[in-house]
């Protein structure tokens, strides 16, 4: 069984809006509460919160402070899934870093397990939640599957989404008998090692400016209101805080130009996403096996391009988007160790020529056998073969030479 999530624009009017608003905010500061008791609990106890004790401590908080106002109880009682998904996934990985929920412009309620006791009705244009009530979203997909989950999500700029997960069925595509390494980048997001290359579409130059430009005002805005900064020691390191003359959420012009400097981000984002669903999904059709980095390192030295802050962490969000498809379409995704040297390597006679460690070598010759490299389609196809042999494909699939140089739609 797999789960898939549809996408839908939700159009909340202004009192839902609030609601919306309210009940996430109640969410975040229940979770942030009960995160400190679990962890508490974790270090003295050397076990989390039962569901019983949540309940019982949480009936307590919702009487003094949430009661008289617009606030679903079941959807702080969820929290306790959430933060038991947290504390499992933590367990699981050492790595995992357990951190309280800040507050932002961004929100969401998450209608997650036991979502049937919140659901009133859902129907092709409108979804009814309690306390919320009946709101209107617009039908863009055919939802497939039985329901599983319910998630709302409030976006900075200020626009409503409705994400609806299923469990639907894999449905394994006819192989197609072909392999294809990926060397992922930041000019162009992806090279394949049949020596294609697709250009990241939010690379380009305009709207790298119009982004800058915008943050700037926003940041010159806020610098305005600034009346000093209080210091204060916490670990022994000297924190500076700002004091505003007036709390940013009264400041008008501010709050305009946040939501107009989030909405170029969200633009951003947008066609990324796009162009990220058309490649993966052309990827999944087309290949039986792809084989990718687990960690892009190459970008991550490139840490103070502009452009990196556009990028961020969307190569995660590729490589596991890569990773679901494969799993709806009986594909393999082979993830190459991010220490193996693929740029170093001569993809044709394996000498490791180190010079190229210096990302300014965008073509090289490799001495030992004479072949002239383009340095991240050579990349990806160490890649590639790395990643076949660490599955113990003896050789590359038939059909892999030659691929036909098409073009995504
Ligand atoms: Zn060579």
């Amino acid at each position: 069984m797999i789960t898939k999530t549809f996408r839908y624009r939700l159009l909340p009017n202004k009192e839902q809006t609030q609601i919306i608003r309210e009940n996430a905010e109640a969410a975040r500061r229940v979770y942030n509460h009960f995160l400190k008791e679990w962890q508490r609990s974790r270090e003295t106890a050397g076990l989390g919160l039962s569901f019983h004790y949540f309940t019982r401590q949480l009936q307590l908080i919702y009487r003094q402070k949430f009661e008289n106002r617009n606030i679903d109880y079941g959807l702080l009682q969820n929290q306790y899934y959430e933060l038991e998904k947290i504390f499992q996934k933590a367990s699981r990985n050492r790595k995992a870093v357990i951190r309280e929920k800040t507050p932002g412009y961004a929100c969401s309620l998450h209608y997650g397990k036991n979502y049937e006791k919140f659901l009133v009705s859902l129907d092709n244009d409108h979804i009814s939640l309690p306390i919320i009530g009946k709101m209107k979203y617009v039908n863009s997909r055919q939802r497939e599957g039985r329901l599983a989950e319910i998630i709302v999500t409030g976006r900075p700029d200020g626009k409503f989404y409705l994400s609806l997960t299923c469990y639907a069925t894999a449905t394994p595509l006819e192989p197609t008998g072909k392999a294809i390494g990926l060397d992922l980048g930041l000019k162009d997001l992806v090279v394949m090692s049949d020596g294609r290359k697709f250009r990241n579409p939010c690379y380009g130059r305009v709207l790298r400016k119009k982004l800058s430009r915008e943050r700037r005002r926003l940041s010159q805005l806020e610098n305005n209101n600034i009346d000093h900064y209080e210091e204060t020691s916490k670990d022994g390191k000297l924190i500076r805080t700002a004091v505003y003359r007036r709390p940013l959420t009264e400041c008008r012009n501010y709050q305009k130009q946040r939501i107009k400097a989030a909405d170029v981000e969200e633009r951003v984002a947008d066609s990324r996403r796009d162009f990220e669903q058309k490649l993966s999904t052309y990827l999944i059709r087309n290949y039986d096996v792809i084989c990718v980095e687990d960690l892009p390192i190459g970008v991550l030295k490139q840490k103070r391009n502009v452009a990196y802050a556009l990028a961020d962490a969307s190569w995660y969000h590729f490589i596991s988007m890569l990773e679901y498809k494969a799993n709806w379409y009986g594909r393999k995704v082979i993830k190459v160790n991010r220490y193996f040297p693929s740029s170093q390597l001569c993809s044709r006679c394996g000498y490791r020529n180190r010079l190229i460690k210096n990302l300014d070598y965008r073509e090289w010759v490799c001495p030992q056998c004479g072949m002239k490299h383009d340095r991240d389609v050579n990349a990806a196809r160490n890649i590639l073969r790395e990643g076949l042999r660490s599955c113990r494909y003896e050789t590359l699939p038939s059909g892999q030479a030659g691929s036909s140089k098409g073009r995504l739609s």
